[in-house]
């Protein structure tokens, strides 16, 4: 069973709640997959059964097309929150760490041309590997993070959070008028460009310095 723990992989007494997402934050990304600059952020979410831990062995699909990588900064809801202020949005979060939001590219582009929802590409089981959460009070400034993806000891993803369309205040503030987030509930705040395939035995290389450093793989 996933349990929610802190950078030191200690438990944090938190449930294992759902994770709501946001597409096309960064404008590379969305250049990369040539979609529009949204007017508003594009939110879905992933269930509960979606959360898995990133230091163990990742598991992918192997029989529904390419599975690929989206490296996040993923926040962890501490207090009840619904239409919060963006100026005291972060009052009600534990922490910050990375996610992969991973994505079945090909069923996802086949859903978008339909027209159709994307939990199928999106919300299966294991789809949210996630690291442990640094407490909000160790980062001086939680809006001026870097992160970054290596797969097999190349960098595939550089991300910073001073890039997003839509800071992260902006969207807990956004996300809970429409949606109540409850303690142990995460939101994923968008991939930077670099997203591709994963396969069986990539390894993988997570990090946001200074606090973050993980080292992973895809299982065989
Ligand atoms: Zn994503």
């Amino acid at each position: 069973m996933y349990q929610h723990r802190d950078h030191q992989q200690q438990p944090i007494d938190l449930p294992s709640g759902k994770v709501v997402c946001v597409g096309r934050n960064y404008a590379d990304h969305i250049n990369e997959l040539n979609n529009a600059t949204p007017e508003q952020p594009i939110l879905f979410i992933k269930p509960s059964t979606a959360l898995c831990d990133v230091n163990q062995p990742l598991t992918i699909p192997t029989v529904l097309g390419e599975c690929h990588n989206e490296l996040e900064l993923a926040l962890l809801i501490q207090q009840p929150m619904s239409a919060v202020p963006a100026s005291s949005a972060f009052e009600g979060v534990w922490g910050l760490g990375l996610a992969l939001d991973l994505t079945l590219r090909e069923v996802q582009q086949d859903l978008k041309q339909k027209g159709l929802p994307w939990e199928r590409a999106k919300a299966f089981d294991r789809s949210c590997p996630v690291s442990g959460f640094v407490p909000m009070a160790q980062l001086a400034n939680p809006e001026q993070l870097t992160f970054s993806l290596q797969v097999n000891k190349t960098i595939r993803q550089q991300g910073d959070s001073r890039k997003m369309l839509w800071p992260m205040t902006e969207l807990l503030a956004e996300i809970s008028k429409h949606f109540t987030l409850l303690p142990g509930d995460l939101v994923l705040t968008g991939t930077p460009k670099g997203v591709g395939p994963l396969v069986a035995n990539d390894d993988l290389r997570l990090q946001m310095p200074p606090f973050l450093d993980i080292t992973t793989r895809v299982a065989s």
